[in-house]
């Protein structure tokens, strides 16, 4: 949540703040996407390589998908979870310093300022506005870097990842279970390929890095994971 009051930022006004916050949940969406499209690719290639049995390949696709998306949502759990945590002990830790020793947290905040440039005199005056207004909320950001209004939610973030890995996971389910088998391998890397051309875009948007980079670079990677797993299924396939 973002509180537009205390923050008088000339280069991001409440919108783009707003913006920065959805902007952070479409790298994660799609990040998880990402990771669904290739990871079950490559099983689904490999399974399809060594078996025609559509059974099979909807099962093996079935418990990919579910398990990949359980343990990346699992995993978005507990790193959010532990960061939020970690973050809300500095702050409880800074809220009781704020009342047990005032005095010593503007001269901190004086010394943080003066460090900005300013002369300590401007510092010091500065440090009195900041404080008469918000002190836990200057002291979060200036001290200890964190903004109190933006604590990542872990269930969101967990939520999130599990839709996203498993919205991923189904363009190769789909791309190895409608088509005839004969068509199968061939459409799962183009449409994958395609998927992670669409996925690298966007990250790289997100970002604001170069764009045809991160698109190459996304598509060499699931190019590289189709391809290993493709060649393995197909040595099994024809051992078993
Ligand atoms: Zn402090």
């Amino acid at each position: 949540m973002s509180n537009s009051t205390h923050r008088p930022d000339i280069f991001a006004g409440p919108d783009e703040e707003a913006m920065n916050s959805r902007l952070n949940w479409l790298r994660a969406g799609v990040l998880g996407a990402n990771d669904g499209i290739v990871s079950i690719a490559a099983m689904l290639v490999g399974v399809a390589a060594a078996t025609t049995d559509l059974k099979v390949i909807i099962i093996t696709a079935v418990a990919g998908i579910v398990a990949g998306a359980l343990s990346m949502g699992v995993g978005e759990f507990v790193s959010v979870s532990a960061q939020r945590d970690a973050e809300e002990a500095l702050l409880d830790r800074e809220r009781v310093w704020q009342r047990a020793r005032p005095q010593w947290e503007l001269e901190q905040l004086v010394r943080l300022n003066m460090d900005t440039g300013m002369s300590e005199a401007t510092a010091r005056a500065a440090a009195q506005e900041q404080m008469a207004k918000d002190p836990l909320d200057i002291h979060a950001r200036m001290h200890l870097g964190i903004d109190p209004d933006e604590l990542t939610n872990p269930w969101a973030a967990g939520v999130a990842s599990i839709i996203a890995f498993t919205v991923g996971g189904l363009t190769p389910l789909l791309t190895t279970t409608l088509p005839p088998a004969s068509l199968r391998i061939p459409l799962t890397f183009v449409l994958v390929i395609i998927a992670l051309a669409i996925t690298g875009y966007i990250s790289a948007m997100v970002a604001k890095s170069p764009r045809i980079k991160a698109v190459l670079r996304n598509m060499a990677g699931g190019t590289v994971a189709m391809v290993i797993t493709y060649g393995i299924g197909t040595l099994v396939g024809t051992a078993v």
